[in-house]
């Protein structure tokens, strides 16, 4: 997608560790014209779906599954991280590891809010090695919900998420796919 790609070019900043930094626009400030364009790309491509629920996991994942909720019109449900006292037993837990900070971490969902009923889509800001992807995933599957697809903004496409994620013929649908990133240039995949 044009408008994703000149945005991190124009604003994207490439950190040691292959992270590209998007605090500018998608993870800190969030340009709302820039976010809702990309909930519509969304849209445009799982429209067909059927989908009753969209996934994303806190933080930086709600923002854009808020604006692709807005025209589905269906409810977002965002995996909690670390362990909360509040919402008790009644949850399904998936253990993830941390692509940007190098840890583990729990992530959690009420069993009220995903159900064997749901078809679900699942969205987030990056893929890389798809480890957060595959812990959604794993949660639907508690759930016994069904996965209709993945949404992406920012696919890192020299590391193994998508293609692992593809391999199972799952939807991935990412509007930017990186090819490499270097300290002064960002190449897409044509
Ligand atoms: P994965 O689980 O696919 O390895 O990594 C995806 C998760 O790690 C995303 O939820 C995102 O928050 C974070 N992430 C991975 N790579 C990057 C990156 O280059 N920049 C930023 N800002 N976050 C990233």
């Amino acid at each position: 997608m044009k408008l994703l790609e000149d945005k991190i070019l124009a604003c994207g900043k490439v950190l040691p560790g292959e992270v590209l930094k998007v605090d500018n626009f998608l993870n800190h400030q969030i340009d709302v014209a820039l976010v809702t364009e990309l909930g519509n790309a969304f849209y445009e491509h799982f429209s067909l779906y059927n989908i009753t629920k969209i996934l994303t996991v806190e933080s930086s994942g709600i923002a854009l599954a808020f604006a692709a909720a807005q025209r589905f019109n269906v409810p977002v449900v965002f995996a909690k991280k670390g362990k909360h006292k509040n919402v008790g037993d009644n949850v399904y837990t998936c253990e993830c590891f941390s692509y940007t900070k190098g840890t583990t971490y729990d992530v959690t969902v009420s069993k009220d809010y995903l159900t064997k009923e749901d078809k679900v889509l699942i969205i987030d800001d990056f893929l890389a090695n798809g480890a957060a992807c595959e812990c959604l995933m794993n949660i639907i599957g508690q759930a016994g919900a069904e996965l209709m697809g993945i949404g992406i903004a920012i696919e890192k496409g020299f590391q193994p998420g998508g293609e692992k994620l593809r391999r199972q013929g799952i939807d991935v649908q990412s509007l930017a796919i990186i090819e490499s990133m270097t300290g002064s240039s960002v190449t897409f995949r044509g």
